[in-house]
């Protein structure tokens, strides 16, 4: 199964990833993690160190493929996990679509492609182009991870219409979304109320997993010392466990920027009452998302211009 977790920089892709794939590998499956961001910092709680890319590593080799080992580039991680990197075009050139083009190709050439039980490509995801969208080629299944802010899910939005635009041409399915770092969810609810979707887990924000970051370890690793961590980690292995199912998924139909828009306005400047169809005016001012949050307020400037 050929899996590519998406969303918006920052979300807490890499960290869903990493803890996923060892999830994978507890319940018995061979996993390969392939970070697809040039920040390649995919596999680092996975290794504990930034490996060297499969770019660097092909440029130091003059692109000759015959000369690289799977060694050179597959490194193991954690939990058995493998890690690759695919690493980045220059800043400014090239094109992230052709590094993960050039990465399953060698990994198609060192034979390591069809390995494995579990391959999770983990993808940068502001930028939608058609680099962007390269590992969907290569997918089974798209995961987006996901907050409860505008941002995120506008991005979320994006990719699940990267998806639909994929699937016309390949058997690839949206899994659905994971919410993280957010204890709310109701957004989320909105979005997936108008644009249909599973929503496979929702993480709040913990410490915990910040902390893991900094010490370049996975959840796991870490509940090895300390037991009362095992709580975070079943929020992974619920996620692994319901795509172990191989479940039907969807093919998205995003909404228009209009829509989105619309749905964040309503949800930002009516009041909850709105649903039940109470509101008035009046009531404007004690919109309990506009009282409860900072960043709701810093999301509505953009509405404000
Ligand atoms: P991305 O890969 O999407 O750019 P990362 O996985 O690197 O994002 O996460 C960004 C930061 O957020 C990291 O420091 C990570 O430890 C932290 N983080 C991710 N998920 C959570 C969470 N649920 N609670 C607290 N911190 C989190
Ligand atoms: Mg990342």
């Amino acid at each position: 199964m050929k899996l590519a977790v998406y969303g918006k920089g920052g979300i807490g892709k890499s960290t869903t990833s990493c803890n996923i794939s060892i999830a994978f590998a507890k319940r018995g499956k061979k996993v390969l993690q392939i970070g697809c961001d040039p920040k390649h910092d995919s596999t680092f709680t996975l290794t504990g160190f930034l490996i060297p890319t499969i770019i660097d590593t092909l440029q130091s080799k003059d692109y000759h493929y015959e000369d690289v080992w799977p060694e050179d580039v597959i490194y193991k991680g954690y939990g058995d996990v493998d890690c690759v990197e695919a690493g980045g075009p220059p800043a400014g050139a090239g094109c992230g679509g052709y590094v993960v083009g050039e990465t399953v190709k060698l990994l198609k050439e060192l034979n390591a492609f069809y390995e494995y039980d579990i391959i999770l490509f983990d993808v940068l995801g502001d930028v939608v182009c058609g680099g962007f969208a390269a590992p969907l080629n290569y997918a089974d299944y798209c995961i987006i991870v996901t907050d409860n802010g505008f941002d995120a899910l506008f991005a979320a939005n994006r990719i699940a219409a990267s998806v639909r635009e994929k699937s016309r041409v390949h058997p690839l399915r949206l899994a659905g979304l994971i919410g993280n770092r957010t204890a709310k969810r109701d957004l989320i609810d909105k979005y997936v109320e108008a644009c249909p979707m599973p929503v496979l887990e929702v993480l709040p924000l913990i410490e915990d997993i910040r902390v893991s970051r900094v010490k370049g370890k996975t959840l796991f690793e870490m509940a090895e010392q300390d037991t009362s961590l095992c709580y975070i980690c079943d929020f992974y292995l619920n996620i692994a466990d319901q795509l172990l199912t191989e479940p039907e998924g969807v093919v998205p139909r995003e909404l228009s920027d209009r829509e989105l828009f619309t749905l964040l306005t309503d949800y930002y400047l009516n009041p909850k009452e709105n649903d039940s169809n109470q509101s008035n005016n009046s009531s404007k001012n004690l919109n309990p998302h506009l009282n409860s949050e900072k960043n709701d307020l810093n999301q509505l400037d953009f509405f404000l211009v």
